[in-house]
């Protein structure tokens, strides 16, 4: 049952982290904290590179070191990933949400950590283009990895 109120303001969840299957690959990256936490409050899916328009499956991209979102093939990617952080912001601000809980190290998702633009899965510290658009916009954000602490 869930326990949340109409009244209580959503959290925006990475859908992916739901068990959607909407990553790059076709696959879901299921978390049970957050499947969990779905239990007991009111949650929003989001999948920002979707709402971006890209397609799933899609080809794999990274933040490289200007900032621009590109594919290993170099193709740029990155009005794609700021689309989806746009309605992203936009369905947090119309939902009333003020945290979101999603995916560590995706370029549109990470929180504290993102691939370094190499495609060699070298992490480095950074954050996702819609984590980055959702804090700035005054939402909390954190990652799977902290939902323990909600
Ligand atoms: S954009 Fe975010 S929600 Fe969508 S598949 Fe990637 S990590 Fe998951």
């Amino acid at each position: 049952m869930v326990e949340g109120t109409a009244a209580e303001p959503p959290i925006l969840v990475s859908a992916c982290l739901l068990g959607v299957a909407c990553n790059h690959l076709g696959r879901a990256s299921a978390s049970d904290a957050v499947i969990e936490l779905s239990r007991t409050r009111r949650v929003v899916p989001v999948c920002p590179e979707t709402m971006g328009g890209l397609p799933t499956p899609r080809p794999a991209a990274e933040i490289q070191a200007d900032g621009r979102v590109t594919t290993s093939d170099g193709v740029d990617v990155t009005d794609r990933y700021e689309r989806g952080a746009r309605a992203t912001v936009e369905l947090a601000l119309a939902v009333g949400a003020r945290e979101a809980v999603l995916k560590e190290r995706s370029p549109s998702c990470g929180c504290h950590q993102v691939y370094n633009g190499s495609f060699s899965r070298t992490r480095m510290p950074g954050e996702g283009v819609t984590a980055r658009a959702l804090r700035q916009a005054g939402v909390e954000v954190r990652s799977e990895e902290d939902v323990s602490d909600i």
